[in-house]
């Protein structure tokens, strides 16, 4: 099952894909789409999604979880973005908030924040709780997990490294993390540790991954994460990012207005942002 959400910010109708790709009215079957508990997601089995009602192609897609309570990321999980960050590989799994006003659609515009000049991108696996889960083992870990979907991580580099504390600062602020297009579930992707993700800037290919390179997999993660603070439905952890990075480059490059980031994970759909100039209002 492929779960989006379709429509205006803050108003976002429960959608699901259909065998043709379109997005399907969900409303009459569920309120919102959000960490749906995995033990349930068999029931929409039941639901015969192409007579559910087709919503207009043109329609905003939004982020495909609703009311999430926290974001927690992961930072250097991968082997290849450590080394290009001159960063030694972590011992244990290293976690940071960003806030949960930074959610946003997988095509909404980005915007660069008033005095930035280090705006970064990064594709990443993102995983959604659907359950509860304290203190749970590595071997349960799915149990609690409703599926995957594609995030942006996108990144101040300056406020991150270079303003004192945790990388929180530069992982907030509003637009900076798409999420999207759709909530798949975990049936729907055999290994979830065999993916290739990729991210472009203006058509030029900057990360070309794979989550086999993941230090830390998806359930050491949720395990681990879960010994430090109960994971709740809607939560979402997004896993780290391979190499490619601009703050990697020799130059480092950084996003400027009017430029186009794309990027996808296999079998979880593709997202395209534009990059704008923060404006006043
Ligand atoms: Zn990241």
């Amino acid at each position: 099952m492929k779960f989006a959400r379709i429509g205006p910010r803050g108003q976002e109708c429960p959608a699901a894909v259909d065998a043709a790709g379109r997005y399907r009215d969900l409303s009459s079957v569920i309120e919102d789409i959000t960490g749906i508990d995995p033990r349930e997601t068999r029931e929409f089995d039941s639901v015969d999604i192409e007579s559910l009602p087709v919503l207009p192609a043109n329609a905003r897609v939004g982020p495909c979880v609703g009311n999430i309570g926290k974001i927690i990321c992961v930072g250097l999980n991968y082997t290849d973005h450590a080394a290009e960050t001159n960063s030694p590989l972590p011992a244990e799994p290293i976690l940071f908030g960003k806030a949960v006003s930074a959610v946003n659609g997988p095509y909404d515009d980005v915007v660069i924040p008033k005095g930035s000049t280090c705006t970064d991108w990064e594709v990443e696996l993102g995983i959604v709780i659907g359950r509860e889960a304290k203190y749970v083992s590595e071997a349960d870990a799915l149990d609690y997990v409703t599926g995957y979907c594609v995030v942006n991580d996108v990144s101040e580099r300056a406020w991150q490294k270079e303003r004192c504390g945790q990388w929180i600062k530069g992982k907030s602020a509003d637009t900076f993390a798409p999420i999207g297009p759709w909530l798949v579930t975990k049936d729907e992707i055999a290994d979830v540790s065999k993916l290739a993700l990729w991210l472009e800037v203006d058509n030029h290919r900057f990360q070309d991954g794979n989550t086999s390179s993941l230090i830390f997999g998806v359930e050491y993660l949720v395990s681990y994460i879960s010994h430090f603070m109960s994971l709740q439905p809607g939560d979402v952890i997004p896993t780290g990012t391979p190499a490619g990075v601009g703050m990697g480059l020799n130059p480092p490059t950084f996003l400027k207005p009017g430029q186009v980031m794309s990027l996808g994970i296999d079998g979880l759909g593709r997202q395209r942002q534009r990059v704008v100039a923060f404006e006043e209002s």
